[in-house]
């Protein structure tokens, strides 16, 4: 018996077939990651495969049974997948997984479309905590809908195809830098500074004509979509890193991406419940919105919309849902600092979450002495820990950093403020919120072994 705990790093452990299994994995989540940048994008594709794995749409006033697989996709952005078991809901509650699909980004404005010194511009605003300076001088996708007058939605994705163009954020050069050097690096680039180049020539014939090169891109854009400027208005654009998910490392053990935090739990939820066919439980997964500014709204974890979905299963099957809620447990899927030596004083290194050491659980989250974090009880700690020590899952636990270092929170308290125990059980993350992220395949894989022990 070992009196000792020590931290097991996946890869040392893992025999031929586990590491082929690991590496098998990653490859599916790459291709999510490439079709699923942003949470409209992300909702599309769980709805695509829900349809081809045989759910159906779910819906408020429905009677269900025991063997039921619904899906809600609700405003294009929050996703339900459910499978309704055969095991009574009442006395066991749901096991319910929630991860959130939008990541840090550029929204364009209102009134997003400039033109200065013969170059087009779309003003942005950051979406979600991001460090201004790391979105300069890389290229970038536009992603997003724009609704035209009459109701008629068009999709817009420019930026991930080869032969797309993409869009620029310029920086100053060092050689005139001397002043932005001197400011502080959360000051270096301002946010009213971080406007991207969507084009430069002007329209033929209208050399007269102010602003000849916006006037040029609106026409595109009309040619193209359909839509005027007052459009913009009306639609959710985004910038986001261009470009697909790549192995890192001679040994590719690692992947970059655009939007690991949360789509590397948003992935091994799902899988897991599409791959939990034969579990008697009842079970939803979630992929919720707006987590990264503050989870409000119609498509947020604090939505009411949670509970009503939980309160509706529960009716159906002709149990009472304050029953259901509080006999429910819930894994929050979210992603966690992993220590990165680089930057070791913003860490403590006896608790902290490590790269290839498996999922990463957090029983509070929160800044200033745990301040707006659920810290889950002893007994739902204990209970995890069993379920996933029962199937070999690798896992771990740490703090999001040292404390007064920072900190931050996820979706947790929110289903936790339901009166459902909660835990944040991820995945370590490496420059988390940068454009490109980092991640180990050995943790994404042993997320999705312990969302598959959740299930069962
Ligand atoms: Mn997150
Ligand atoms: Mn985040």
């Amino acid at each position: 018996m070992d009196l000792k705990y020590t931290r097991k790093n996946v890869y040392k452990e893992a025999d031929g077939k586990e590491l082929e299994a690991i590496y098998a994995y990653a490859e599916g989540y790459k291709q999510f990651l490439n079709c699923a940048k942003t949470e409209r994008d992300a909702a599309r594709v769980a709805e695509k495969l829900a349809i081809e794995k045989g759910y159906k749409p779910f819906s408020f006033g429905e009677k269900l049974q025991a063997g039921d697989r619904r899906y809600f996709i609700n405003r294009h952005k929050n996703v339900f997948l459910i499978n309704v078991g055969t095991e009574n809901v009442e006395e066991n509650g749901i096991r319910i997984m929630v991860a959130h699909v939008d990541s840090p980004r550029l929204d364009l404005k209102p009134n997003p479309v400039y033109e200065d010194s013969g170059l087009c511009y779309f003003k942005t605003h950051y979406y979600g905590g991001i460090k201004k300076y790391q979105w300069t001088t890389i290229p970038l996708a536009l992603h997003g809908v724009v609704m035209l007058p009459g109701g008629k939605s068009v999709e817009v994705n420019v930026g991930e195809d080869e032969s797309d163009p993409v869009f620029y954020i310029t920086d100053v050069l060092p050689h005139l830098g001397g002043e932005q050097a001197s400011k502080t690096m959360a000051n270096g680039i301002s946010g009213e500074s971080l406007n991207a180049v969507i084009g430069g020539l002007p329209a033929v014939g209208d050399e007269e004509e102010k602003e000849a090169v916006k006037s040029a891109i609106l026409k595109l854009l009309n040619k193209k979509y359909g839509l005027t400027e007052v459009d913009f208005q009306c639609s959710e654009l985004c910038l986001v890193p261009a470009g697909k998910a790549r192995d890192v490392g001679f040994d590719s053990s690692l992947i970059m991406s655009y939007g690991h935090d949360d789509k590397v739990c948003a992935y091994p939820e799902m899988t897991a419940i599409f791959d939990s066919q034969s579990s008697p439980h009842t079970i939803i997964s979630v992929f919720a919105d707006k987590e990264e500014v503050g989870s409000d709204g119609t498509t947020g974890a604090q939505c009411q919309i949670i509970g009503d979905v939980i309160d509706t299963i529960a009716r159906s099957l002709g149990a009472n849902p304050i029953a259901v809620r509080y006999n429910s447990k819930c894994i929050s899927a979210d992603v966690t600092a992993g220590f990165d030596p680089e930057f070791a004083s913003v860490y403590e290194k006896r608790n902290s979450t490590y790269i290839h050491c498996g999922a990463a659980i957090s029983k509070y989250t929160g800044a200033r002495g745990k301040s707006g974090s659920n810290d889950a009880n002893a007994e739902f700690m204990g209970w995890i820990r069993d379920i996933l020590d029962a199937d070999g899952v690798y896992w771990q636990t740490g703090e999001l950093g040292a404390i007064d270092a920072g900190g931050g929170g996820t979706v947790a308290k929110f289903i936790a403020n339901l009166g459902i125990d909660t835990v944040d059980v991820g995945v370590p993350v490496l420059s988390m919120h940068a454009p490109y992220e980092l991640i180990s395949k050995a943790d994404v894989y042993a997320l999705y072994k312990a969302c598959l022990a959740f299930c069962k």
